[in-house]
């Protein structure tokens, strides 16, 4: 055993607190290795979770990115299985080429297969292919008792509703077999529309669902709750050609205070607004920058300096989200808080796979937030009291500081998971939220 603690960081990079590492090679010895390790642990898959949810400081990590593996793909029925190691950016490299791709993607190709299924990812296609959940069809999970059991919504379907967004609580998933929807290629045709009011937002969003697979809309949040924004709307194209692969740069130092202030916000988000509108219309783009724009400058993280930065993303009911959303962005504005990337978009109407799965009915807000402000954390109260009162939640997978209420309240299905936790697991998160 590994008694040497390791700095690790999530996303957000908030902390760097001392872990000991067990890093899982290999399916068939997981179990062994879990044996072997100090508990309680918990899994980390590829650290893309901003918050606390993939960290368990003093404690095991078990390191699940060894388990990459591939074990089969059958490109006629379009179906593919593989360790849970195993990043999403791996598997559009092996099945694009062949017309395949994952129904449900997030906005970062960077995640594991095992990270995914754990915090239920929702992409640009909520509206008709739900979560990232709905595509499993099955999945290994091995408890740390040391038993293994496969689950599916056929096999043992308790297991696979409290293992699908069950935040790494239910046990360790080392593989699962994914759905895969036919393309043609790697291009989207894209449609990219200016609006100039929320209410103008909901009226493209209620308009696009009916013709467009895929659907999101940046918000500049400094404009005040007026609401003016881009809106992203794009199917799956025809052509088939595939373009020479972009040299991906990297963000090259943490600067030692956040580059992201009033100033620079003011100045993005005009600059971000003209940008776009100037490419109003329709264009073929390619998968990665349609889907993953901020994958093409890898550590941007570190642009929020050594103290890192939150991210706070909130879903609330169709009944109510035009007026909450609207408090919450005129607050962040008054507040002159914000981020150069502030994301809305409508969640569909189909029911969540997990039993704590973020995604339900209505619209999700997300932006980032520079840590070490004061006035961050007090804003957080006033948009909590606002997702509160609208009956709505947060999300787990970006979370550092969400008030144990307001997940209990979040989440009615909280009761019903709590018998499926593994006692050999814990996580940061689960210890602020769920007391162990
Ligand atoms: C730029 C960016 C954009 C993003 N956009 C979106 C988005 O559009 N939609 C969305 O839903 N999310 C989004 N996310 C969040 C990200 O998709 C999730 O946090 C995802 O779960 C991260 O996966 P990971 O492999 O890095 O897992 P980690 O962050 O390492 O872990 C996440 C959870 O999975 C558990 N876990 C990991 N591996 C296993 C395993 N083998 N067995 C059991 N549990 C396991 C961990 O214990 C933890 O609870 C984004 C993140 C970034 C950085």
């Amino acid at each position: 055993m590994n008694e040497v603690l390791h700095p690790v960081s999530s996303w957000g990079r908030l902390s760097r607190e001392g872990h000991r590492l067990v890093a899982l090679h290999d399916r068939h010895h997981v179990a062994k290795a879990v044996r072997d390790s100090a508990l309680p642990g918990i899994a980390f898959g590829n650290g893309r979770s901003y918050g606390d949810v993939c960290l368990n400081p003093g404690g095991t990590l078990w390191t699940a990115r060894g388990l990459d593996k591939f074990i089969a793909f059958d490109a006629e029925a379009g179906i593919i299985e593989c360790e849970a190691g195993v990043l999403l950016k791996e598997i559009i490299d092996v099945t694009l080429p062949r017309g395949w791709f994952p129904p449900v993607v997030p906005g970062t190709q960077f995640v594991t297969v095992g990270g995914a299924i754990a915090n239920d990812v929702h992409g640009k296609a909520h509206h008709v292919a739900g979560s990232f959940g709905d595509h499993v069809l099955d999945l290994e999970l091995l408890r740390t008792d040391g038993s293994a059991m496969h689950c599916s919504t056929y096999e043992n379907r308790d297991w696979f509703e409290a293992t699908v967004g069950g935040l790494g609580l239910t046990g360790i998933i080392t593989r699962a077999r994914l759905r895969l929807r036919r393309v043609d290629g790697p291009w989207l045709d894209a449609q990219t529309i200016p609006f100039d009011s929320l209410e103008r937002f909901f009226e493209l969003s209620a308009e696009a669902k009916r013709s467009f697979e895929y659907t999101v809309s940046w918000i500049d949040c400094v404009s005040g709750g007026g609401g003016r924004g881009v809106f992203f709307q794009g199917n799956h194209a025809a052509r088939r050609d595939h373009p020479m692969a972009r040299r991906v740069k990297t963000f090259p130092l943490t600067p030692p205070v956040s580059l992201v202030n009033g100033l620079s916000l003011r100045v993005f988000n005009r600059l971000y607004y003209a940008l776009q509108t100037a490419k109003t219309g329709r264009a073929e783009q390619h998968y990665v920058p349609f889907f993953f724009p901020l994958d093409n400058l890898l550590e941007w993280n570190r642009m929020y300096g050594p103290r890192g930065f939150y991210q706070y993303q909130s879903v609330v009911p169709p009944a109510v989200a035009l007026e909450a959303t609207r408090t919450m962005l005129r607050e962040i504005s008054a507040a002159r808080l914000g981020s150069f990337l502030a994301v809305l978009k409508t969640f569909g109407d189909r029911p969540a796979p997990g039993m704590l799965s973020f995604p339900m009915p209505g619209t999700t807000l997300a932006l980032d937030f520079p840590n070490g402000v004061e006035r961050t954390l007090k804003l957080f109260g006033r948009l909590n009291a606002i997702v509160r009162e609208a009956g709505g939640r947060l999300y787990s997978a970006k979370d550092a500081c969400m008030p144990r209420d307001l997940f209990e309240r979040g989440y009615p299905r909280l009761a019903e998971f709590l018998p499926y936790r593994d006692p050999g697991l814990s996580s940061a998160m689960s210890r602020r939220l769920l007391g162990s």
